[in-house]
């Protein structure tokens, strides 16, 4: 489609329980399509082993996270499991410009402040566990978590859920490569859509009198 006519790049968001493996799913999407932009966001939580500062979040301080907000540099921002997060305003609006997509990590009530302010580019899907059980699992594999995190997390669960129904697409993670490409498939039918593709009728038109 690039070099043809230009496209509104789209907000992807993820969401669901912690444990349902969202975050597994966005890597293998990251890695596989160059077209697509990881909203990286900030967090006062603490660092878990093996995560990167600038990869998987900016860690930041409550002072600092308090001086964004004020600064209006967050595009979004909650309190989930205790911590603060959000999502900064100026990476999300330079890749838009550019025609990129972005995809973002992000609980119900990001999801809810992104489509207040920008509906027609939101895309939303929640991710499910496959069962409980599953989910429970997950949690507890998921090694650099204490025992109460583990427990917070687990508890939280159901409340986070409940937000389901509030997303346009909805898939049950029991296996990552099927739901890596679901959401591929979502992907490549919301680029298509007529709203996001810009110039589309000086494409057509020329198609039609032949200067194309
Ligand atoms: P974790 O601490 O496990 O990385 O993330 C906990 C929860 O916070 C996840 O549901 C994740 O989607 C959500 N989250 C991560 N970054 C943001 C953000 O920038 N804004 C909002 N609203 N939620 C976020």
């Amino acid at each position: 489609m690039a070099g043809r006519w230009s496209r509104r790049g789209l907000l992807l968001v993820l969401s669901s329980p912690s444990g349902a493996g969202k975050t597994a799913i966005s890597r293998r999407l990251l890695e596989r399509d160059p077209g697509i932009t990881m909203s990286v966001s900030v967090t006062t939580r603490p660092m878990r082993t093996g995560e990167v500062d600038g990869h998987d979040y900016h860690f930041i301080d409550r002072a600092r996270f308090d001086a964004m907000v004020a600064a209006g540099e967050l595009l979004e921002h909650a309190v989930v499991h205790g911590n603060c997060y959000g999502t900064p305003r100026a990476v999300v609006e330079a890749a838009l410009a550019q025609g990129r997509d972005v995809l973002f990590d992000i609980d119900w009530q990001g999801t809810q402040q992104l489509a207040e302010k920008a509906r027609d580019e939101l895309v939303s899907v929640f991710v499910l566990p496959p069962s409980r059980a599953e989910l429970e699992r997950r949690l507890r594999s998921r090694a650099q978590d204490s025992d109460a995190v583990v427990e917070r997390r687990l508890a939280a669960a159901p409340a986070e859920m409940s937000h389901w129904s509030e997303y346009e697409y909805v898939l049950v993670n029991d296996d990552l490569e099927g739901s890596v490409a679901a959401v591929e498939t979502i992907v490549a039918a919301e680029r298509r859509r007529r709203a996001r593709q810009r110039g589309l009728a000086e494409f057509v038109k020329s198609l039609q009198t032949g200067g194309g």
